[in-house]
């Protein structure tokens, strides 16, 4: 937690809190949104929200910081980010192809 929080503070793209809002906002929007709203929105067709950052939900914008936190932590933090993402993109219906990075 220390360390999530430390990767947070210092990545001027995050804000504390950032990975625990994306997992809970996340699991709310995958529940609220069909898997071709955000696809469509992940290949850049189209918007979710007004589209200020930080202003609406941005299940796409959120999910690429979530693998940027994923890949500033050691493990087993790293392993276990990894995990609750992994039950993120199964509810988005993501498969492993959408964030090759992971
Ligand atoms: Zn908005």
């Amino acid at each position: 937690m220390a360390q999530t929080r430390r990767v947070e503070v210092l990545d001027p793209r995050l804000h504390p809190g950032f990975t625990r809002e994306a997992l809970c906002l996340g699991e709310w929007s995958a529940r609220s949104l069909s898997t071709w709203t955000v696809l469509d929105a992940l290949r850049g067709h189209t918007v979710i929200g007004c589209g200020v950052r930080g202003c609406c939900i941005d299940p796409v914008g959120d999910r690429e910081l979530l693998s940027v936190v994923v890949h500033a932590l050691r493990r087993p933090q790293a392993h276990e980010l990894r995990a609750r993402i992994k039950r993120l993109d199964d509810l988005y219906g993501f498969t492993d192809d959408v964030f090759p990075s992971m």
